[in-house]
């Protein structure tokens, strides 16, 4: 008890729960037996919300200035202006989001805080960081973040904002050097940060976080509320991965201390990028060998397992809120559930 514990970038808490277009949420199949194992899909599944992505990043221009300018000022080239994780979006007349690209004479000057995200269909696209977002004279467009429209944008542009904001991110926090203390400079169209006193080369961080959802010997799955969430907000376990430590050793570690629960077998099931601010998700199944829950009271406040019935009848009375937004919870619980998840 006590010790600091680094607390993950909440997976819920969006003002405007998100519609992932991937998971249906029509009515559940008339007859389903509960007591049966999930079915199992041989359908591939949809790809999660921030892992969809058709830019090719062609990492070989990054160094290339000759390149870079003349695909800057390239008529046909598309810039995406991001600002604190949010960019401008507007409404497609399909119904749909898309992102508001312009053409380089149009953004912003940010020659310090430009980015290269990539080409697509002979297009390069830049993104520049600013202070603030630009306005514009037509007022259609609005600022949104990743939470807001991740789910929703298409593939293309879902895959250039998360790389945009995940730069942006990193650029942000890590302006000075590590080693030296003095300011660094971008470098490599924002893929690097070069120190200029020392010559030292910094990388984007990713810090490695681990999901999990974990089963009982009776399939029941273990849920749990963190101390910050509204009541009836249950999820999957989550936490990072420490120094020195492998991702599993993570999900065995995290489970036992949040949930007072020992975990044998894991099974890795598929990772998405978490840039809130930097955190790579990898997402879990994992096995207890162990049904007595005790919780940490410091992150998890209250855990429970579920079997399917419960979890369905909580679900439609009200007692525990489905999960939403862009999050690979919602996919491992459905996975786990075996069928579109029950909606209230
Ligand atoms: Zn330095």
């Amino acid at each position: 008890m006590g010790r600091p514990r680094r607390t993950l970038a909440p997976l819920t808490g969006s003002p405007h729960p998100l519609t992932d277009p991937s998971t249906p949420n029509g009515e559940l199949e008339a007859v389903l037996s509960l007591a049966e194992p999930p079915l199992s899909s041989a359908e591939p599944q949809a790809p999660l919300a921030l892992t969809r992505a058709t830019v090719d990043r062609a990492a070989h221009h990054r160094l290339d200035e000759a390149w870079l300018a003349a695909a800057w000022s390239h008529p046909s080239t598309r810039v995406l202006v991001v600002s604190g994780g949010q960019v401008l979006v507007e409404d497609t007349a399909d119904g749909g989001v898309e992102l508001v690209l312009v053409p380089s004479f149009e953004a912003p000057y940010a020659e310090n805080h430009r980015y290269f995200l990539g080409t697509d269909d002979g297009v390069s696209y830049f993104a520049v960081q600013k202070d603030a977002l630009p306005g514009r004279m037509d007022d259609a467009a609005r600022p949104a973040g990743l939470r807001e429209v991740g789910g929703v944008l298409s593939e293309r542009d879902a895959g250039l904002m998360v790389h945009a904001v995940a730069l942006e991110n990193w650029q942000r926090l890590h302006r000075f050097c590590s080693r030296c203390g003095e300011r660094t400079v971008i470098a490599a169209a924002g893929h690097v940060r070069r120190c200029p006193a020392c010559g030292a080369e910094h990388y984007p961080r990713t810090d490695p976080a681990v999901i999990m959802l974990v089963t009982d010997s009776r399939d029941r799955a273990l849920l749990g509320r963190q101390v910050h969430w509204p009541e009836g907000r249950f999820s999957t376990l989550a936490g990072f991965v420490e120094p020195g430590e492998s991702a599993e050793q993570a999900v065995v570690r995290e489970v036992a201390e949040e949930a007072g629960v020992r975990v044998g077998e894991v099974g890795y099931v598929a990772s998405q990028p978490w840039p809130f601010p930097s955190s790579l998700m990898l997402g879990f199944t994992a096995r207890a060998v162990s049904e007595e829950i005790q919780v940490d009271g410091e992150e998890i406040h209250e855990a429970r397992w579920f079997s399917r019935a419960d979890y369905r009848a909580a679900i439609e009375s009200g007692e525990v809120l489905p999960p939403t937004g862009i999050s690979i919870a919602a996919r491992l619980i459905e996975n786990w559930y075996g069928e579109p998840l029950p909606r209230r």
